[in-house]
């Protein structure tokens, strides 16, 4: 671990955060390159691709109907809970994940860019418009229907899935290029266009930092590692910047 000292000025920075899955992982909701390759025991092709969706609608739905069911289950971890501490005491604070769960909401932060969609949400196959659909009759196991079409038509996880383009490019880039600080945290640097934010960063000046339970595919990119979990060493490291 290197020593952060050169974060003394962090309250009056910019800061941009990338998390992925290992954020999540204290909470109890299973990563994915953790498994072998598996997501809650199922092949990434088999559940979250276009492809998958269309020869096997069934599958893929009771795959996030029992990941949107789990989000009554499960609570944010101390690691999410110091970002909103971030947020509330830097200068200017963007949340990138790429985690569908809403944890970090919940641990206070706001304004997340969820660029691989969200799990709270479900997408009009015809209109492409989303729609918050957690009510108890919208987790169970039947298709539901938008409520946006004259004709309702069926919804589908408001996922951004392998070969469809992520959410909230724009912003995300802009935010990258004008960030001092750059924070990655719980990614395997496996899921592109994610795994090339800290390139951007670099390219543009900023200090660029990781937090992760083992060294990911893209540690060389980073200026600073610090390598253990989230939830535990996290804190340390906001008290630390802040002060
Ligand atoms: P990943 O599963 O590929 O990698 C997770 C990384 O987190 C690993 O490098 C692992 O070492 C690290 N990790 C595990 N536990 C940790 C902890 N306690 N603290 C810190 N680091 C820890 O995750 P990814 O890079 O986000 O890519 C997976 C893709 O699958 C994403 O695109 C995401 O959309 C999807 N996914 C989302 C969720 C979720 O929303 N919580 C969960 C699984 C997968």
């Amino acid at each position: 671990m290197i020593s952060p000292n050169h974060m003394a000025s962090m309250p009056v920075s910019s800061v941009v955060v990338l998390s992925g899955a290992g954020i999540s992982a204290e909470s109890g909701v299973g990563t994915f390159r953790d498994n072998g390759g598996l997501w809650e025991n199922h092949r990434i092709e088999d559940v979250a691709t276009p492809t998958a969706w269309q020869k096997n609608p069934e599958l893929v739905w009771n795959f996030y109907q029992t990941r949107r069911r789990q989000l009554l289950e499960v609570e944010p971890n101390l690691a999410h809970i110091a970002l909103s501490k971030l947020e509330d005491d830097v200068k200017e604070f963007t949340l990138i994940t790429q985690n569908v769960d809403d944890l970090h909401e919940r641990g206070g932060s706001t304004n997340v860019f969820h660029m691989h969609g969200r799990l709270r949400t479900l997408r009009c196959e015809i209109s492409q418009k989303h729609e918050e659909r957690m009510k108890k009759d919208d987790l169970g196991d039947d298709f539901l229907l938008c409520n946006c079409c004259v004709e309702p038509n069926r919804l589908r996880p408001d996922i951004v899935w392998f070969g469809e383009m992520p959410m909230h490019l724009e912003e995300i880039y802009e935010a990258v290029e004008n960030c001092d600080y750059f924070i990655v945290i719980g990614s395997s640097g496996h899921v592109y266009p994610a795994a090339g934010l800290v390139n951007i960063a670099n390219s543009c000046g900023a200090k660029t930092i990781l937090v992760n339970f083992d060294s990911p595919a893209n540690a060389s990119e980073f200026d600073e590692i610090h390598l253990g979990k989230a939830g535990k060493i996290l804190p340390n490291l906001v008290n630390d910047w802040l002060n």
